[in-house]
């Protein structure tokens, strides 16, 4: 998921462009905007955390892009791609470290597992839309 800070900066052609250009093929894509009750139910991991409000707020505060992404080893090279949740602990070259401006406004979301991976793509997509 592209976040509301990087869709705001015009970020989101060239963040499409990193994930292509190392080699996701991207099988699903849309532009949207989540609501109150979807950004606490996507991010209800974190429920309780302090920076957990603060969460909610910045993830309804304007348009994402949610995409489903396929690669041989995906969640874990997407994470590599990405890089720290801290920009400032980001590797060079990574998504956060060119577009991320802090650990709260950090331009991009990556599933941590497969099984998670699963359901958020059923969170924003139905089956005919990602094997169309
Ligand atoms: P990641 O997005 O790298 O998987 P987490 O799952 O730990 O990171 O956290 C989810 C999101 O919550 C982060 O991407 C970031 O937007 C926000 N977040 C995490 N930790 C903090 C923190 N210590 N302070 C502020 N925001 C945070
Ligand atoms: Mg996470």
């Amino acid at each position: 998921m592209i976040k509301p800070d990087a869709t705001a900066k015009g970020y989101i052609g060239a963040i499409l462009q990193m994930i292509n250009e190392a080699g996701f093929k991207i099988v699903a894509l849309k532009m949207t905007r989540l609501t109150d009750e979807d950004a606490r139910a996507f991010y209800k991991i974190h429920q309780g955390k302090p920076f957990f409000e603060n969460l909610v707020d910045f993830m309804t505060s304007g348009k994402i892009v949610a995409a489903v992404l396929e690669k041989e080893n995906a969640v874990e090279d997407f994470r590599t791609l990405l890089g720290s949740t801290n920009p400032q602990e980001a590797a060079q070259g990574t998504i956060r470290n060119k577009f991320a401006e802090s650990i709260s406004y950090n331009a991009v979301h990556g599933s941590d597992s497969d099984e998670n991976a699963q359901i958020e793509s059923d969170f924003f997509f139905v089956e005919e839309e990602v094997y169309a």
